[in-house]
């Protein structure tokens, strides 16, 4: 159950007896409980000036709350009543200042506003690039500074989740990640955007509670990333969730970004893939690009290169405008 509390109510007391999060809001407490809650004590009546239940955990990021939530990242706007497909895009991995400042260059040449790139990465072997960490991240706003690209780089832990917070304009809470307490709660105090990518082992459920972590701490602005999850198959790298995206469109109020490049794993795909998830109407699309994807340190087999991205760039303008939607 939702409830909006008084700002005079004794607040800790209904935190004991109702077990709930809580935060801060202008007028209001957010008291949040387990859904299992379904009725309010007659003497805590008084206190409440609204209150909802909800058949599930998914409260905060569902529909019967709020309908559509936006997010305004400086002065770009996704989500919301707003009918735009931000596009992000970067390297899997900063790898050097000449690499990601050519990335940036590409970026700006192609009026694309979001730069990705990882410094801290997750990778499965730790015989392979792990990323240049906070040297890497300092190229990042090298490249903010100098371009005014806004940057996105993933936490893939809580030992630099602080610095993330502090230099990204929007944090990446990795797949592996999702289930990491650390860094949702440090993300729930900020009020930075954050995008939240599937764990490619987890339910659509467990997904959006990963979600309510970063919500039920007080922070809003937190984006839905499906980027495939592990299925049978194994000709391609993941199998994109799709039938999972309408859910989320249907029953959830966040934007949702879809990383074709993760799911398919190989660049041959990955255009037709991202055309497909433009058509559904989402919020972002999150692509690898890179330089030269041949020599890339991680992801090499699905980066795209700048002719391959400018296609698929242009091929999308046209799907987005046939659902209404715009690309930026
Ligand atoms: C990435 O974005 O480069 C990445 C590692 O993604 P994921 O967490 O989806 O595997
Ligand atoms: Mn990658």
């Amino acid at each position: 159950m939702i409830l909006h509390i008084k700002k005079n109510a004794p607040l800790q007391l209904l935190l004991d007896f109702y077990k709930a999060a809580y935060f801060e809001a202008e007028e209001t407490y957010v008291l949040i409980t387990s859904s299992s809650v379904k009725e309010i004590e007659t003497s805590h009546k008084e206190y409440v000036d609204y209150n909802k239940t909800f058949e599930s955990d998914i409260q905060l990021a569902s529909k019967d709350y709020i309908t559509k939530r936006s997010i305004q990242i400086g002065d770009i706007l996704i989500g919301g009543q707003s009918n735009n497909t931000l596009m992000i895009t970067g390297p899997c991995s900063v790898e050097s200042m000449e690499q990601i400042e050519t990335s940036a260059q590409f970026l700006i040449k192609n009026n694309i506003k979001i730069l990705r790139a990882g410094c801290f990465k997750p990778r499965t072997s730790p015989y392979t690039f792990q990323g240049l960490g906070s040297k890497g991240l300092d190229m990042l706003v090298e490249m903010r500074e100098k371009y005014g690209l806004k940057i996105i780089t993933e936490a893939k832990d809580a030992t630099h989740i602080d610095e993330v917070i502090e230099k990204s304009d929007i944090i990446q809470i990795g797949a592996k990640a999702m289930y990491d307490h650390g860094i949702l709660k440090a993300c729930s105090k900020t009020q930075k955007p954050v995008l939240i990518k599937r764990g490619f082992g987890s339910t659509l459920q467990e997904f959006v509670q990963s979600a309510e972590f970063v919500l039920s701490g007080g922070n809003p602005n937190v984006m839905l990333c499906e980027r495939g999850i592990r299925t049978f198959e194994n000709k391609t790298r993941f199998t994109l969730d799709l039938c999972g995206v309408s859910y989320l469109k249907e029953y959830t109020n966040l934007p949702i970004i879809l990383d074709p490049s993760h799911a398919m794993g190989y660049r041959y795909g990955v255009a037709d893939l991202a055309r497909a998830c433009v058509a559904m109407g989402i919020d972002g699309l999150l692509i690898e690009s890179h330089p030269n994807p041949k020599v890339a340190q991680s992801d090499a087999s699905q980066q795209l290169d700048f002719d391959q991205f400018v296609a698929l760039q242009n091929s999308l303008i046209p799907v987005a405008e046939a659902v209404g939607m715009q690309m930026i």
